[in-house]
């Protein structure tokens, strides 16, 4: 079944989308018609004496023409037969940001990224919304489920319901070029940390987003971070990654968030548990990033749990997603904005933008599906400022992309720290001339915070007397 593709061109964001060969396609809708042709003999001698003999059928059959790990859930018709089990975080909807530029796996830099895997061999089309694994059918026979209830299919999402926008939605819409900044909540099991940060940070940006055990590492969480901040009137952005919780934890954390009054919820995958402090966690993905959109609108626009259970009352936030525009293959990355819109995100941050030119294609494929027009695109930027730990990121983080100009730049530079802001101010400069671009994010590392003032103010994104409004200060 293996074949060698070609590989996809770097910085190409149309995707070919021919779509699953021919021969693919007859042969599902052969062992489709098969499967329907099992029908009366499973009625006969029954579903349940059928299933031990069937899922080891199965597992002979499809371990050997296509790499089965026999999740029970098979969507194989829908990923051009190539196995997303495979996938080392689990993902039913495509591939995370974190794929190498080699196209290997972001866990296992020695495996082939299995989504990159399936959309070549799809055509360079990412399938529709996939539901989430039900775990429960793990080693269980498809066929004997499918003759009688089809293939599995995502439920369809609950039309959006109307809210009073926050006060982060309110600025998007106002059509101002917003600022967000991101801090980490630190390993400090109290508010200091994380108030001083937001204290620093604040008359700059709309709102501050707090990261969710970034980089795998363990630290305050996410949800108490936010509350802090709410509480002492900053805007929260509360960043929830799929890595750590399943989806019961989830969504009570997403009802947690209104509860507590945080306006804005950020929905990630989450990084590998390889490379964080704990390293023999058990990575959860229950859920992927899509998925988690897609539950976070079905509780509040639906008024359900994933399950159906009806909520006593739903949740109010604005939703966010985040996308990699960088990481291959590239001319997917359009498509999963595509479809983490469809699924529900309102806003989408990307990872930090060091090559614009690459950028701008990016952009420019996103406004030609009028992407731009049905959510918020913020672009990340970073701040670099050490020649040795930009080398090392553009080395070992997968996902992020940095021009060797701009390294060999740094490292040659009398003044790294004066070189790194003055690349910064240029990019935002840059970023806020691309058409559909409806702000930025910073991601500065905690030490640096100080310099966001000064940065903001020489990009002209806002003058010094902005930084005593009292719009973007805390109210108390
Ligand atoms: S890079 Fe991401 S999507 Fe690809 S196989 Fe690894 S975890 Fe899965």
């Amino acid at each position: 079944m293996l074949k060698v593709l070609p590989e996809e061109p770097i910085d190409c964001y149309q995707s070919p989308a021919t779509g699953m060969s021919k021969s693919r396609r007859l042969i599902i809708h052969a062992v489709h018609i098969g499967i329907q042709a099992l029908r009366p003999i499973v009625n006969f001698v029954g579903a349940k004496r059928l299933e031990k003999p069937m899922a080891w059928l199965e597992r002979q059959t499809k371990g050997l023409l296509f790499d089965c790990r026999m999740c029970g859930n098979c969507i194989l018709n829908v990923t051009a037969l190539r196995c997303p089990a495979r996938c080392l975080k689990g993902l039913r909807n495509g591939p995370c940001g974190g794929v190498r530029p080699d196209g290997n796996c972001e866990v296992d830099s020695a495996v082939p990224c299995a989504w990159r895997d399936i959309w070549l061999h799809n055509g360079g089309l990412l399938p529709d919304r996939q539901p989430a694994q039900e775990h429960q059918f793990i080693g269980r026979s498809t066929w004997i489920a499918e003759a009688f209830e089809g293939m599995p299919t995502a439920s369809a999402l609950p039309p959006v319901r109307e809210l009073p926008a926050g006060r982060f939605e309110r600025d998007l819409a106002s059509g101002d070029f917003v600022i967000t900044a991101e801090i980490a909540p630190g390993t400090a099991a109290n508010a200091s940390g994380i108030l001083a940060q937001a204290k620093l940070i604040a008359p700059w940006v709309n709102a501050i987003n707090v990261t969710d055990g970034a980089g795998a590492h363990a630290a305050l969480s996410s949800m108490a971070a936010c509350a802090l901040l709410v509480r002492n009137s900053y805007t929260a952005v509360l960043q929830m990654t799929c890595r750590d919780r399943n989806r019961i934890a989830l969504q009570s954390d997403l009802l947690g968030a209104t509860a507590l009054g945080i306006e804005n919820v950020l929905c990630l995958t989450g990084d590998g548990v390889g490379n964080g402090d704990h390293p023999g966690a058990k990575p959860v993905f229950d859920l992927d990033a899509i998925s988690l959109l897609a539950t976070a609108r079905t509780l509040r626009d639906g008024g359900t749990f994933l399950s159906g259970r009806a909520l006593t009352a739903p949740p109010q936030y604005f939703i966010g997603a985040v996308e990699n525009p960088f990481a291959p293959p590239q001319a997917a990355r359009v498509q999963r904005v595509q479809r983490k819109i469809d699924a529900g995100a309102q806003f989408l941050m990307t990872q930090m933008v060091y090559d614009v030119p690459a950028f701008e294609l990016f952009m420019a494929e996103i406004r030609r599906l009028g992407l731009h027009r049905r959510a918020h695109i913020i672009a990340g930027v970073g701040l670099p400022t050490s020649p040795k730990a930009v080398r090392w990121i553009s080395k070992h983080v997968p996902g992020v992309r940095i021009p060797e100009h701009l390294i060999v730049q740094l490292e040659t530079s009398a003044d790294p720290v004066s070189t790194g802001i003055s690349m910064t101010i240029n990019t935002i400069r840059r970023l806020r001339a691309i058409e559909g671009v409806a702000g930025v994010h910073l991601l500065f590392h905690p030490q640096r915070l100080n310099l966001m003032g000064d940065i903001v103010t020489q990009a002209g994104l806002r003058n010094r007397s902005d930084s005593s409004a009292e719009a973007l200060l805390p109210l108390n």
